[in-house]
């Protein structure tokens, strides 16, 4: 007997009616739904604010490096009401920025921020270039954050991978829980085939990426439910396989990192030379706090007083020369392709 059309055996394996099975959204779809749930959801965020100088874009992306945005907002609005422009900023001694940078951590940035100022000033007459070369080339600008200023400050189309967007990617796209610990070419293709054509739509699908990772699909407890693209997404139609894990966050508690931190916060905290006995009560252990005082005289974050003690630095190393000349340091940070919680 000829089994009718209405009574044959589906792709699911369900006997019955057959009814159409609707075509999984495609690329341009997924796209065009985190557009639109971003227009709904977005945080009014001030960087993101259509009055957010160049300058601020660029201050916001260096101190959203490895810092949760909340922690991050009240500093990026006290330095920006002190340091408006990059002038201003470069006018200011090193140890001002280490000082206004305050507890937000990996000071560093604050040195590389002033530098970069210092650059700002004397090569681009004080406005923040719009070319990724250019932006490649000031201190603490690597390829995430070139791509994230060109793109956010001035509306380019560039590709740009943090850490959220490259989990966003990785889930919805490539059907894995995490990406790979570096990023790839692929990776780099994948989300290049992905940027609108529009500059200024490719510069919000970016940021509208990047706020899907930060709210909805969250390192540990994505929301699927809420999830704009969840229809497609190859991950959550793969039944949510557990990937290869990812690297566990470092202890901070009694590691060389916490000291630092201290040394660095009573050089912060003085206006004058800190004796080696008031470092001393910084930190119990000699060995870890002479390594901490160390790397942060390596690091240019303090320095040996000519009259005794130590103090927070007078001039970045190795970047102002004699002729007043800036050169950038190698390894210069190359931003939050691997960590931004909490942007
Ligand atoms: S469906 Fe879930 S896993 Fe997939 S992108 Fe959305 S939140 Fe992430």
């Amino acid at each position: 007997m000829e089994l009718s059309a209405a009574t044959t055996t589906p792709p699911g394996g369900v006997r019955g009616h057959a009814s159409p099975v609707p075509p999984l959204p495609g690329p341009l779809e997924q796209v065009a739904a985190i557009l639109r749930w971003y227009e709904a959801h977005a945080r009014d965020l001030p960087w993101r604010r259509a009055t957010a100088s160049p300058w601020a874009v660029l201050v916001s992306e260096i101190m959203l490096q490895q810092t949760p945005v909340a922690r991050v907002l009240p500093a990026y609005e006290a330095w920006l009401a002190r340091w408006p422009t990059p002038p201003a900023l470069a006018a200011d001694a090193p140890a001002d920025a280490v000082r206004q940078w305050g507890r937000l951590g990996y000071p560093r940035r604050a040195l590389r921020l002033h530098a970069a100022a210092q650059l700002i000033s004397e090569r681009h007459g004080g406005e923040v270039p719009s070319s990724v070369d250019a932006l490649l080339a000031l201190p603490g600008v690597g390829s995430y954050t070139a791509a994230a200023v060109a793109s956010f400050a001035f509306g380019q189309r560039h590709p740009v991978l943090d850490t959220n967007v490259r989990r966003v990617l990785a889930r919805m796209a490539t059907g894995q829980q995490w990406p790979a610990s570096g990023t790839t070419a692929a990776e780099i293709a994948l989300a290049r085939s992905l940027l609108p054509a529009r500059p200024e739509v490719a510069a919000r699908w970016s940021v509208a990426v990047m706020e899907l990772g930060a709210l909805v699909c969250t390192a540990t407890r994505p929301q699927c439910a809420a999830c704009p693209v969840a229809a497609g997404c190859a991950w959550r139609l793969a039944g949510s396989p557990a990937g290869n894990g990812r690297r566990a966050s470092q202890p901070y508690q009694g590691t060389d990192r916490q000291c630092r931190g201290r040394v660095l916060a009573v050089l912060r905290d003085s206006d004058g030379p800190v004796s080696p006995a008031q470092l001393d009560a910084a930190w119990p252990d000699a060995t870890q706090r002479s390594r901490a005082l160390a790397s942060l005289i390596t690091d240019g974050l303090a320095e040996r007083h000519s009259g005794g003690g130590y103090t927070l630095p007078a001039h970045p190393p190795g970047r102002l020369q004699p002729t007043g000349r800036l050169v950038k340091e190698p390894g210069n940070a190359s931003g939050p392709g691997h960590m931004s919680p909490g942007r």
